[in-house]
């Protein structure tokens, strides 16, 4: 690329004018869920006594009868052909990024040559999709391509341009899931049985418990043209290349300043749409890298929040372009600079509106608060391997562990007040049972907690797992990940550890329940019974709690010596899936069988090395056809001016004069055959790599000896960005692509 043709690629994108945002006048109370078939439109457009049926379908888990689904799938079209919908598309989340779609029309013969529109209740509860091009990790075989892809009443059909999505889940003709869908409806179901059981030792009145999820959507903005000019962000969503810019965050203003209005429009665009598609967004602000944003909507039922995060994802990058932006979901696009995350808020909830994870104001109250905590770090604590290989993957490494993010060790903090209560209780045994003689026992065991807790703002951005006031942040999930994978092994490592609880539970209360000491009233052998429990609890999880800094070296060890999980490689972390403890907590759990977890587990595998293996492709190729070549031209241009030099003076003179010519043509040669032989090297260690059949050892081949060298050969890419001149230098720098004007 000639170097005027980059400075007009970068002429055209500061040029750029925003795009119209549609002018709103009505309130989002009134566009929202505007193409959703909810409740409302259900109840308008099915007969009376279907919709009483999808309510049941959907609040109580009843089965949808084939019959009943013709009726709906009647409404449904009469609906959604008002908007001018003409297909339809079954809506899944494959094991692969984003979701998959396969459009059919609305049309039918009708017998007499012509066609009319149809849409039935089969259509709508079930299609079978060629499942051969999705990865199933060889549950199924290439022979046997069949796949069903099943409706989610659960989560409501809805309408994008002229296609009516519906969502719904995807598994192999022999029932295995090959989504994310299948298995965390699963969890779901677990933790609502396990919690509701324990739920009702302090309210009899509980049905159900709903798990909630609030995610927290990081991205980038960059201008169209200037990432259409970057080969490695078009192929891999991040830029292999790049020297740092002399101005990027280092003056902490981008987060919560103002936000430049070209991003301003975008928002708002995507916040209407958004708002239309039923996605309650709430929050828009800077982040703190250049060009970062971050969207949050109001935390919902987990199933439907995910379904809401994969669509916003869609949605962005859709709406970015017509903005003339790309929208970056990758976790590290630019080096040197904050990654983006997908915070996850989440808790759990009773049908009659107990926050199960926030305080209360008494005994009751406060005991089943602390109990849902303790079970919850004690999910954490046996699990911390497998939830942080539910969030690893290859693009999520970057952040993972680096000096910014939720450091390569899953610890809880908690806060002082918390850690206080906890601790108090765990000691003061003797003094419980003495007391509890005395009739006092249980206001004196656990003290009322402070009010204040509510509004706790005792932060610690270091914690991966940390406690805020009435739920637990994730903050390791990466922003391009389907948040399910971390949902599933949460939601199910909660519900194992709350059916083991009970389990010790009702235990203790058949042993002390002949005591007459424990029958009634305060001295109820329920309460004293948790209590004994938790106490234990508290002691076998302390290690997963932590305050201190989660970056520093320090920890590390520390860690090591709790025995929680420190590994640090991506393929490594993947085999957490079939450890002993994981494969018993999802079969106990009923989320996920051996065999399902085998591929799933190959699948990561196999994405790893599909991404190291692209980008280290594009990355040769970008250092010898465009790197090389410009830094060799510029080369040519100072030995030109050497030669130059000794025409027009005498020879010592020029040699006087070429000193600093002489010393940036021998720092480029260093560089150029530096990237020109560790180019080399890295291609044979690709070969070599692609050459092992074992999916597992060629994921660590990848990871040990491709990723390693693409860095090395970076820093020498970048010193020549240095060193070439500005005018020559064919890729869009750091400076250019991360400030919008
Ligand atoms: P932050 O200070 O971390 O940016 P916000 O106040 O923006 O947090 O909230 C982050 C997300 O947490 C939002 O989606 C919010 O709805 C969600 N959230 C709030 N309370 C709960 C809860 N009890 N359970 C799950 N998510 C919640
Ligand atoms: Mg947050």
């Amino acid at each position: 690329m000639s170097s005027t043709l980059r400075f007009q690629v970068v002429g055209e994108a500061f040029k750029k004018k925003p795009v119209n945002v549609p002018n709103r006048e009505d309130r989002p109370s009134e566009f929202f869920a505007k193409y959703v078939f909810n409740r409302q439109k259900m109840q308008q457009y099915l007969p009376e006594d279907v919709y009483q049926r999808m309510t049941d379908v959907i609040d109580h888990g009843c089965k949808l009868d084939l019959q009943t689904a013709d009726l709906v799938a009647e409404g449904m079209k009469r609906w959604a052909m008002e908007l001018g919908v003409t297909h339809c598309t079954h809506w899944f989340q494959p094991l692969t990024e984003g979701t998959a779609e396969k459009h059919d029309g609305f049309v039918e013969h009708d017998g007499k040559g012509g066609m009319i529109e149809e849409f039935t209740g089969k259509q709508l509860v079930q299609q079978e999709p060629d499942a051969s091009s999705f990865p199933s990790g060889g549950i199924r075989s290439t022979f046997e391509a069949r796949g069903y892809s099943a409706w989610d009443p659960a989560s409501p059909v809805f309408v994008m341009g002229d296609t009516l999505l519906i969502p719904t889940i995807f598994i192999s003709y022999t029932g295995e899931a090959l989504d994310y869908k299948a298995p965390l409806k699963k969890a779901l179901q677990a933790v609502d049985k396990a919690a509701t059981d324990v739920a009702r030792y302090f309210y009899g009145d509980v049905t159900k418990v709903i798990s909630n999820l609030g995610w927290e959507q990081e991205y980038f903005l960059v201008d169209e043209d200037l990432y259409a000019a970057r080969p490695d962000l078009l192929m891999t969503g991040r830029t292999l290349m790049g020297h740092d810019s002399a101005k990027n965050q280092q003056m902490d203003d981008h987060y919560f300043g103002s936000i430049p209005r070209r991003v301003a429009a975008f928002m708002k665009d995507l916040e209407i749409q958004a708002l239309e598609l039923g996605i309650p967004c709430k929050t828009r602000h800077n982040e703190v890298a250049p060009n970062q944003f971050e969207l949050a909507p109001i935390f919902e039922e987990t199933n439907l929040a995910v379904d809401h995060n994969m669509l916003l994802m869609s949605l962005m990058k859709k709406v970015a372009r017509t903005h003339g932006f790309r929208c970056l979901l990758h976790e590290k696009p630019f080096k040197g600079v904050n990654g983006s995350g997908k915070h996850c808020n989440w808790s759990l909830a009773t049908d009659t509106g107990v926050l199960l994870h926030a305080p209360g104001k008494n005994l009751i109250e406060n005991l089943r608060f602390i109990t849902f905590i303790v079970e919850t770090l004690m999910a954490v604590y046996r699990h911390n391997g497998l939830l942080k290989g539910s969030i690893i993957s290859a693009t999520n490494a970057h952040r993972l562990g680096a000096h910014e993010a939720p450091p390569a060790i899953i610890s809880s903090f908690l806060g002082k007040q918390l850690t206080d209560l906890l601790n108090a209780l765990e000691q003061s045994n003797e003094g419980y049972l003495r007391d509890l003689k005395g009739k006092k026992a249980l206001t004196l065991d656990i003290p009322q907690i402070p009010e204040l807790l509510l509004d706790n703002t005792d932060r610690n951005r270091t914690s991966p797992f940390a406690f805020t006031g009435n739920r637990f942040e994730f903050r390791a999930v990466g922003s391009s990940a389907n948040c399910a994978a971390a949902m599933i092994v949460l939601n199910a490592a909660v519900a194992e550890a709350l059916v083991d609880f009970k389990k010790r539970v009702d235990s203790k209360i058949a042993e002390i329940s002949g005591n007459p000491e424990f029958s009634t009233g305060e001295h109820n052998p329920v309460f004293h019974a948790i209590i004994e429990i938790l106490r234990d609890d508290i002691k076998t999880c302390q290690p997963i709690h932590f305050e201190g800094n989660g970056y520093s070296d320090e920890w590390k060890e520390e860690a090591k010596r709790r025995g929680l999980d420190v590994e640090t490689s991506a393929p490594l972390m993947f085999r957490q899936y079939l450890s002993p403890t994981s494969v018993e907590m999802f079969q106990k759990t009923s989320v996920m069988t051996e065999a399902e977890l085998k591929a799933r587990t190959e699948i990561k595998w196999e994405t790893y090395t599909k991404k190291i293996q692209i980008e280290a492709r594009i990355f040769g190729d970008m250092c010898l056809n465009h790197i090389i070549p410009v830094a060799t031209r510029y080369q040519s241009q100072l030995i030109d001016n050497v030669h130059k030099l000794l025409e027009i003076f005498p020879r010592e003179e020029a040699m006087q004069m070429n000193q600093n010519n002489l010393t940036l043509i021998r720092r480029i040669s260093e560089h150029t055959s530096f990237i020109t032989e560790h180019v080399t090297q890295l291609i044979n260690e690709r070969r070599k790599a692609n050459r092992i059949a074992e999916v597992f050892e060629r994921a660590i081949a990848y990871h040990d000896n491709v990723a390693p060298l693409i860095e090395e050969i970076r820093y020498h890419v970048d010193k020549l960005e240095l060193i070439v001149d500005d005018e020559l230098w064919p890729l869009p720098k750091y400076r250019e692509i991360l400030f919008i004007r």
